[in-house]
């Protein structure tokens, strides 16, 4: 096996982050063997530019409780703080100069792969690192469709083998708008910092 260190990359909105995105990264981890898993929350999300996300701030503090158990988890800054665009594409770079010897892999869900050809140059990011992947229910991979508009997709992807969750942040703030606590579909420490800072209350936009 190569002696390069190998890291894997999660970004997202995390807004709130919960189960799943733990439950990708330990997975990831131990399948890819991974010395340390990057937790990297983006400014403002290229695919969510009409939509209203919680405060860099606010998703931070909740990136930092949700992962404060896992030694091999760790937060990275350099998506939100730096101008938009806010592509993945342009972030690899960023993190090359972090980790110039490193191997990357992105961990993605299953629905961030099926939405790989509508990313910025996806050709171009998949020569920078590779993709872990986890199924997430519901979202079904069309190979031949994909490896159309980025050809060697699939020679690029490690599909992750274990169990899946049907659980997203767009649930869990819906599930908390109507009023319900969320306990166990996050940590017990985003939980509490989500009840202390009022966030997706009834009422909210
Ligand atoms: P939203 O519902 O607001 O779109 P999300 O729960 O999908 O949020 P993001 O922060 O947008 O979370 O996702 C970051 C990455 O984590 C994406 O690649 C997404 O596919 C992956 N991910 C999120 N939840 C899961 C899950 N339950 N299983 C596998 N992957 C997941």
């Amino acid at each position: 096996m190569s002696s390069r260190l190998r890291i894997g990359l999660l970004g997202g909105t995390f807004d709130p982050p919960h189960l799943g995105h733990l439950w990708l990264a330990e997975l990831a981890r131990v399948a890819l063997n991974l010395e340390k898993v990057l937790f990297l929350p983006v400014g403002q999300p290229p695919h969510k530019e009409d939509c209203q996300v919680s405060a860099v701030s606010h998703r931070l503090q909740m990136v930092s409780l949700a992962i404060q158990e896992n030694p091999h988890f760790f937060l990275d800054t350099t998506d939100c703080h730096r101008p938009p665009p806010h592509t993945t594409v342009s972030l690899l770079p960023l993190l090359r100069q972090k980790y110039p010897a490193a191997q990357f892999w992105l961990l993605v869900g299953s629905d961030s792969l099926r939405d790989l050809p509508t990313w910025a140059s996806p050709r171009q990011l998949l020569q920078m690192c590779r993709l872990g992947v986890l199924a997430r229910p519901g979202v079904a991979i069309d190979w031949d469709w994909l490896e159309t508009p980025v050809p060697g997709c699939k020679t690029a992807v490690d599909m992750l083998d274990g169990p899946t969750l049907s659980l997203s942040a767009t649930e869990i703030r819906a599930w908390a708008k109507r009023g319900h606590h969320l306990a166990y579909l996050l940590p017990t420490a985003v939980s509490s910092y989500i009840d202390q800072h009022r966030l997706y209350q009834p009422g909210q936009p």
